[in-house]
């Protein structure tokens, strides 16, 4: 039976959780924290083909993971540039309902990444093990106290931890929220996330296409050996019925329902689904104890902004916790440095979930005046560059480079 004692204990090592380990291992000084993660699912090896679920990183997470110097080794050949972003409501990507961004309009060589998670998780693993992070595997969390000093953890198979600051980067279902008594206001939005991959008798042309239909958002997302990502947004009814329908079938429809954009849809992997859920915790932090990442918060997954967020939290949370340290008497677990986190992260997580709930609303509900609104919105924000301006810096995620 281990124990372990960790200045940072960070409970869940998916992308979030694994990203905060290796920034706060990053420093390379004699002032480091010692780091733990606890996971009970360690990832993968990459195998030769993609994996199926797949993220769109934008160029601030690109930058966060350069700083991991994680990014730098993801193999060329794996991650899927796009350099334009088409979305649409009715009349084709080029009609008048419909919106385009540019990276060259934006100054960018790319607006963003396709990348497999399980790569990502597994490239960040080995970077937080080569740094010196503890990796406490096949255990997940049962139990949690504190006084004023640290926290004790219990887990599944007997062990415990101690520790200064316990991170909860546990995902949508966070049993560190529940532990620690914080709270989440969560909504179903009736709708699945519905993930394959397919071929296409069109190239891709490194763009992310996104039609809004009349029950949700569907995108096809380009992937570096020139098939395309799909995510598929429905309600659960139409869900059940794609995932029992034939490949031949599900592929028919795709193409119909994207217009033909991409020619011939053909799917290439087993289809999956996950339901769509809005959540946030109105307090990410307490007596020794914060959130980051899904823990925190869950966003519709139409504008892909997941990862995106949880990553910047994750970003936020270390550089306050890499200040602190120079400081004399430096605790981890001080209130101030966790309050001074929630307040710079709360108002953008926030509000890019009020504005996926938004276009959930205009888009989704099956409203034929909102939608036929919604997609007059598209063209007119297509023509109004500062309105324009602002929706792509929130898909870039943060709009700027960190
Ligand atoms: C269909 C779909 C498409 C998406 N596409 C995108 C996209 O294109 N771009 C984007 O930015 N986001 C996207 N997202 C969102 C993104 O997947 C999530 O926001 C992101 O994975 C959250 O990362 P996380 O590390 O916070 O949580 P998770 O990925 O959920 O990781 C949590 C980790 O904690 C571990 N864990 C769980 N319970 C315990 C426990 N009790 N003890 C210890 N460990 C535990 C788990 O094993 C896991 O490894 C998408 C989501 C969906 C559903």
């Amino acid at each position: 039976m281990t124990s372990a004692s960790a200045d940072v204990l960070i409970v869940g090592g998916g992308l979030v959780g694994l990203t905060l380990a290796t920034l706060l291992r990053q420093q390379g000084d004699s002032g480091e924290y010692n780091v733990a993660v606890v996971e009970p699912r360690p990832p993968e090896p990459p195998g030769a083909t993609l994996g199926l679920r797949v993220s769109a990183l934008s160029p601030a997470s690109q930058d966060i993971l350069e700083n991991c110097h994680v990014w730098q080794n993801l193999p060329a050949t794996r991650l899927g540039p796009y350099v334009a972003m088409r979305v649409w409501r009715g009349g084709g990507p080029d009609g008048s309902q419909s919106i385009r961004f540019d990276a060259a309009e934006q100054g960018l060589p790319a607006l963003g990444h396709i990348v497999e998670n399980e790569l990502l998780r597994w490239e960040l693993w080995q970077r937080a093990e080569a740094l010196g992070v503890e990796l406490l595997t096949a255990a997940e969390l049962v139990s949690a106290q504190r006084d004023e000093r640290r926290v004790l953890l219990e887990f599944d198979d007997g062990r415990t931890a101690e520790a200064r600051l316990v991170v909860g980067a546990d995902g949508a279902r966070s049993r560190v929220r529940e532990a620690f008594g914080l709270s989440v206001r969560r909504r179903g939005y009736g709708q699945q996330g519905v993930v394959t991959h397919v071929a296409s008798s069109r190239s891709h042309q490194e763009t992310a296409w996104q039609r809004f239909l009349s029950d949700g958002p569907v995108a096809l997302l380009p992937l570096a050996d020139g098939r395309s990502s799909v995510v598929w947004s429905c309600p659960d009814q139409r869900a059940t019925a794609l995932l029992s329908s034939s490949g031949d079938d599900f592929g028919h429809e795709l193409t119909r329902v994207t217009q033909r954009v991409l020619g011939d849809l053909s799917v290439t992997v087993k289809p999956r689904a996950f339901p769509l859920v809005a959540a946030h915790a109105p307090h990410y932090c307490d007596e020794r104890v914060v959130l980051v990442g899904d823990a925190a918060h869950q966003v519709h997954p139409l504008a892909g902004q997941g990862v995106n967020l949880g990553l910047l939290d994750a970003a936020e949370l270390a550089s306050r916790l890499i200040d602190q340290q120079s400081l004399r008497y430096a605790d981890p677990g001080d209130k101030r440095l966790l309050r001074g986190y929630e307040r710079a992260r709360k108002p953008e997580n926030l509000l890019t979930l009020t504005t996926m709930d938004l276009f959930h609303r205009v888009f989704d509900t099956g409203n034929p005046l909102l939608s036929s609104a919604g997609g007059a919105g598209l063209a007119v924000a297509d023509r109004l560059p500062a309105v324009k301006r602002r929706l792509a810096a929130q898909a870039l995620g943060g709009g700027s480079r960190v």
